[in-house]
Order: C-alpha cells, then structure tokens, then sequence
C-alpha cells in the first residue's frame, strides 16, 4: 500500500510503527527509559554527530514517542511533528522558534486564555508585541500587519463563541507577505480540518483533548510542513527549554487515539442532538456552533472543516445565578473545563476560561454572564437530554420565584 495516501482511519492505528522491529509486540510497546546505551565510545560519536541513527537520550527523542510523532504527521499531512508535555509547551515551543526582540504577532480575536498570557510575557520581557483582530475578510487581516510583523496566529473555531477564522484569507495574506501561519487546531482535531493542506505553516493541538479524548493526559504536539526545520526546531527549542512528552503520556495518546475518528462521529451526532434539543428550549436564547444554519460564517466553516464538532455553547434567560443554578441542577454532566473527553463536561466561562479577561472585552466578544460551553461527551443521547431537561426545569421554577 502506498503509505502517503492511507486515510485518518487506517493511520491512526497502523501509521508509524512496525512490529517486527518490536519482538512482534501487536501493540506499541512503552519505552520507559531516560537514557540509551552505546555498544561502543565511537557508536556515541557517531550518534551525536548525526551520522549514525539512533536514539541517545529521551529529552532528544524516544521510540514510543516517535511512533505517536510519525502518527501525527501522518494525519494533519505534515513532514515531521514533534510531542510536548502539555498544548502549551507546544504552543511557547513555536512562538519562540518563529520570534525574536521587536517582532509582532497578529493572532485572531479570540485565542486560548495561556496562549494570551505567553504573548503578554514575551511582550513585557522581549518586546514581541501582538494584537487580536477578527479575520473574517483579506482586507481585515492586511490592514492590521505592521512592517514587524512575522506570523498570524489562529484558532478556529475561537472559544467559546465558536466565531470562524477564514483560513484561506488568512494564508492567501501570509503568502503574499512572506508570513507564517500558526493554527491551534485543538477544537475540531485532524478529522474535522486540516490547516496545512490550506496552506498554514504549522498546525498544533492540545492533545489533551480529542486526540487522547480519555481525560487522563496532558500533552501537546506541533506538526510542521518542512522537515528540515522541524528537525531544526528539535534539536533547539525542544532539546533546550525542554517541554517534551514523557514516554507514559505518548503510549496512552497511541491508544487513545486509535479510536479518534469513531469517538469524533458520536461526538458530532450527539452534539447535532443538543443542538435540535436546545433549538426547541423556550429558556435558551442563543446558540453557537459552527455548522448550524442559523451561524453567521456558517458558509466558511463548511468550506474548511469537515463538521462542526463536539463543543457546543448556549445562553440562557437570566445572568450568572440562573447559569450557576442550571450547571449545579446537572447531575450526570459534569462541571470541568477541558473538552474532548467521553465525560459530557459543562463550564462557565465567564467565571472560569475567561475570568482574567476584563468584563468590557468579554463583552465584546460576546462572552455574557448566562454563556455555558458544553463539551459533548460519548453518552447515550436520551440520558444527556434528559439531564439538560432537569437543569432547565430547575431554572425556570427559580425565574418565576424571582
Ligand atoms: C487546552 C487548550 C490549549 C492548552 O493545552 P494544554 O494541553 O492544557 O496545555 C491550547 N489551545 C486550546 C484551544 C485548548 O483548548
């Protein structure tokens, strides 16, 4: 079979590894060791001056955790990837590779609170600067780079508003300035969008959430287009500040993934069932998720992604007594952030993700004191419904109290 062409589905188990090269072990064995042995002084020579293969020390790459690097590539149709210790290690991991004193950053009007907050450290500490703009139209994105500028910075969709970045104005802007283009593409996984096949530089994930999709992992993985640079980008950034994944963290991801795209389709037809579900609820008053008819950038979204996920957010009548009554009338559903895992999870987040953000810009971005965000979990619909149908009852007894 011709390796370069096999599908998500079929990478996702078999991609990367190859058993006979591990005493036939059907499943990827846990490579639990800091260190590797040299048979000879001069192997270790050869091993540190890149002319011989081989693994040397865990921090500079470990077999179980190239089996889930290759795996990676592989599915966002990349040319090499590298494991982190967590999404973020991943996401300081390329900013300080693409970065240096002076330059800017141009990142979409919404991006993941910590992802916000290294950008104000690297601005305080070596005058990065950066700004959020919405990044709907080419003429928005243009008008907002300075001559300092090097990278555009994206999440799409943004949380929790699920507000849709125009991935292809984006790319076309970076093409024709000689920019590089960074997506977190956490929110919909490699089944849903493939940023690099559109013409990003580099796409990343928290793999904390769909791709191991169990909640017992925090880990991060960056995939690139170059390999050269991503080689480069090993042997720097990440053999020197040092985020990687642990050997443990890379086995349970290769498990948990190979499972990705069935848990995906149960995510996004439970998610389809919220959906109708709270469509018909008197209480709810606006409803965001990307691939509903009724969602401005619907047209967008469809263009660049596959569905429209497992995350769903909803605003209900009243402010933030009537969300944190709805949220602690759920039983089954459970209050957490995080997303992507088989647990359906529910947050708030003007209290909690965004509770650093001031009240004026959380406003603005349309983030109200009655937005839940839900993260849809693999449960049977029926029992989602009718939790969600409790919570709602609770709170329409508390309106008509008051
Ligand atoms: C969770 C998350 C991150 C950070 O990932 P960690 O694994 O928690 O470090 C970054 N971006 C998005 C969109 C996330 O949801």
């Amino acid at each position: 079979m011709d390796e370069k062409t096999i599908n998500l589905e079929t990478a996702v188990i078999h991609k990367g590894y190859k058993s006979s090269l591990h005493h036939d072990s059907l499943a990827t064995p846990l490579y639990q060791t800091s260190t590797f042995s040299f048979a000879t002084a001069e192997e270790g020579e050869d091993r540190f001056a890149g002319t011989c293969e081989g693994n040397i020390y865990s921090r500079l790459g470990n077999p179980t955790v190239r089996v889930l690097e290759e795996r990676m590539s592989e599915i966002e149709y990349g040319e090499g990837a590298l494991a982190f210790g967590s999404g973020m290690a991943s996401v300081s991991a390329i900013l300080i590779h693409l970065t240096k004193a002076g330059d800017h950053v141009l990142c979409s009007r919404g991006i993941y609170g910590c992802t916000f907050g290294l950008l104000e450290m690297m601005e305080e500490k070596y005058g990065i600067t950066h700004n959020l703009v919405a990044m709907t139209t080419e003429q928005e994105i243009e008008q907002a780079l300075r001559p300092e500028t090097v990278c555009i910075y994206v999440e799409t969709p943004i949380n929790p508003t699920m507000e849709i970045v125009d991935l292809e104005a984006v790319c076309a802007v970076a093409a024709r300035r000689g920019l590089r283009v960074v997506v977190d593409n956490t929110f919909s996984s490699p089944y849903l969008q493939n940023p690099l096949q559109i013409g990003a530089d580099f796409v990343l994930h928290s793999a904390t959430k769909y791709l191991n999709g169990h909640g017992d992992v925090v880990g991060g993985i960056l995939v690139g287009k170059d390999a050269e640079e991503m080689q480069r980008i090993r042997m720097s950034v990440q053999k020197d500040v040092g985020g990687i994944m642990s050997p443990f963290d890379a086995w349970l991801l290769l498990r948990g993934m190979k499972t990705l795209h069935v848990r995906m389709d149960r995510h996004i037809s439970n998610t389809k069932k919220v959906l109708e579900f709270l469509k018909q609820e008197p209480l709810v008053k606006k409803i965001y998720y990307p691939f509903d008819e009724d969602h401005p950038q619907v047209e967008i979204a469809k263009r660049q992604m596959r569905d429209g996920g497992g995350l769903i957010s909803f605003e209900i009548e009243g402010g933030k007594k009537e969300a944190q009554a709805f949220m602690n009338a759920l039983s089954l559903i459970k209050i957490a952030v995080s997303l992507g895992d088989a647990e359906t999870l529910i947050q708030h987040p003007a209290s909690m993700t965004h509770a650093v953000v001031p009240q004026k810009s959380r406003e603005a971005m349309g983030i109200t004191e009655s937005l839940m965000r839900l993260s849809v979990g693999l449960e049977h619909i029926d029992d989602l419904t009718a939790d969600l149908a409790e919570a709602f009852k609770t709170v329409k007894a508390k309106l008509q109290k008051a």
